[in-house]
C-alpha cells in the first residue's frame, strides 16, 4: 500500500486528486491551512475514507512535519489559484509557491519520492501565438496585477528545474490549463462556475471587454488522469494539461444560459487589467508522452456541474 501526499488537499483540484488515490486503494496524506479552501472538503474525504486519509491542517510555507511512511508521489497543489483569490492574498501567492514548493521538495527528497508541481498557463501570460506550446517562453508583465501569481509559478518552474540539476532528482511540473467542475468554490469568480450560478439564480451573466477573448475548458475528471498519467510517467518537463477545445467567452455564456435553459441576461463589463486574450493549450506532448486525451465535452461537464449545484443547494 502507498501513499501520496497533497498540498491544498482541500481545494477543488486537491479534493478531486486525493479522492481519485483514495478509491485506488492509495493512502493520501491532505496538507492544507484553509487559506481559500474549505473544511467541507476535507469532512468528505475524512468521511468517505477514515482509515486512509490523514489530514495536516498547517501553511505548505512552513517546515512540513515528519513522516515516516514511504510517499511515493508529493503533489504541490497549494496555492491560491483564482484571480480574485490571488489578488486578495499576493503575497501568500508567492510565498508558497516558493518557500513552500521548496519545503515541499525538500520533504520529497528526504522521502526519495518524485514532486509533481502544479504549474499554470499563465506563465504564458499574453501568448504571442496560439495555441500556446510547452516551447514558448511567454510573455508576462513582471509588475502588476497578476504578476504575483504568473511570476510566482514561474519562479516555481526555475526551482523544480535547478533541483533537478543539482540535486539529481526527477521531479516535474504540468502547466493546468483552465479546469471546472464540481467542487469548484462558488464564489471566487471562475468563469464557468460564476456562469453557471447566476444563470441558475435568473442573475445577469457578465462578459468582460467584447467577450471574444477565448478560453479552453477542462472538466476535472480529465485534468486529474493527466495529473496521474505524468505523475507515473519520468517526465521531469512541462507539459501543458487542460483541452484544446477553444471557446469564446460570450460563446460559454450563450451555452450556459441553453443548457440552464435560463432567461438571465449578458451584460458587459470593462476589461481588467491583463486579461489574456488567448487560451488554447498545444497537447500534442500530453498526447505523445502520456497518451492524454480529454474526453469530456463542455456541453456535459456543464451540465454536470450545474447538476451538482442544484444538488447542493
Ligand atoms: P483552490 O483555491 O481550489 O485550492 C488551493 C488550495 O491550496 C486551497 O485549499 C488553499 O487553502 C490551499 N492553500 C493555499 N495556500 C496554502 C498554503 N500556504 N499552505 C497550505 N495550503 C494552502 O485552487 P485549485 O483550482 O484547486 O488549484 C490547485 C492548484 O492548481 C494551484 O496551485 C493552482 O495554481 C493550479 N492551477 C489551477 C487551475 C484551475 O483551473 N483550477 C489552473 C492552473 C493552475
Amino acid at each position: 500500500m502507498s501513499t501520496v501526499l497533497v498540498t491544498g488537499s482541500a481545494g477543488f483540484i486537491g479534493t478531486h486528486l486525493s479522492e481519485h488515490y483514495l478509491k485506488l486503494g492509495v493512502n493520501v496524506i491532505g496538507l492544507d491551512n484553509y487559506l481559500t479552501g474549505s473544511q467541507s472538503n476535507t469532512d468528505y474525504l475524512k468521511k468517505q475514507y477514515p482509515e486512509r486519509f490523514i489530514f495536516i491542517e498547517q501553511d505548505a510555507s512552513d517546515t512540513f512535519p515528519a513522516i515516516v511512511e514511504k510517499i511515493k508521489y508529493v503533489f504541490h497543489l497549494a496555492s491560491p489559484a483564482s484571480v480574485k483569490s490571488f489578488q486578495k492574498f499576493p503575497l501568500e501567492t508567492l510565498k508558497v509557491n516558493s518557500v513552500g514548493l521548496q519545503n515541499a521538495i525538500r520533504f520529497a527528497d528526504a522521502h526519495n519520492s518524485r514532486l509533481i508541481f502544479a504549474s499554470t498557463s499563465e506563465i504564458y501570460g499574453s501568448p504571442l501565438k496560439s495555441p500556446q506550446n510547452e516551447n514558448d517562453w511567454g510573455q508576462v508583465n513582471s509588475f502588476g496585477e497578476r504578476s504575483c501569481y504568473d511570476e510566482a509559478k514561474r519562479f516555481g518552474e526555475a526551482l523544480i528545474f535547478s533541483a533537478n540539476k543539482v540535486n539529481s532528482t526527477t521531479h516535474g511540473l504540468v502547466r493546468i490549463f483552465n479546469t471546472y467542475g464540481p467542487r469548484m468554490f462558488e464564489n471566487d469568480d471562475r468563469v464557468p462556475m460564476t456562469f453557471v450560478k447566476n444563470a441558475l439564480n435568473n442573475q445577469d451573466l457578465t462578459v468582460y471587454g467584447n467577450g471574444l477573448q477565448t478560453r479552453s475548458f477542462c472538466y476535472i475528471d480529465d485534468l486529474i488522469r493527466g495529473l496521474t498519467l505524468y505523475a507515473d510517467s519520468r517526465l521531469t518537463t512541462p507539459v501543458n494539461l487542460g483541452s484544446d477545445n477553444e471557446i469564446t467567452v460570450l460563446r460559454l455564456a450563450e451555452k450556459v444560459l441553453k443548457i440552464t435553459n435560463s432567461k438571465s441576461k449578458i451584460i458587459f463589463a470593462e476589461l481588467p487589467q491583463d486579461d489574456p486574450p488567448q487560451r488554447k493549450p498545444d497537447l500534442q506532448t500530453a498526447k505523445e508522452e502520456l497518451n492524454y486525451e480529454p474526453t469530456t465535452g463542455l456541453t456535459d461537464g456543464l451540465q454536470n456541474l450545474a447538476n451538482w449545484l442544484k444538488l447542493t443547494h
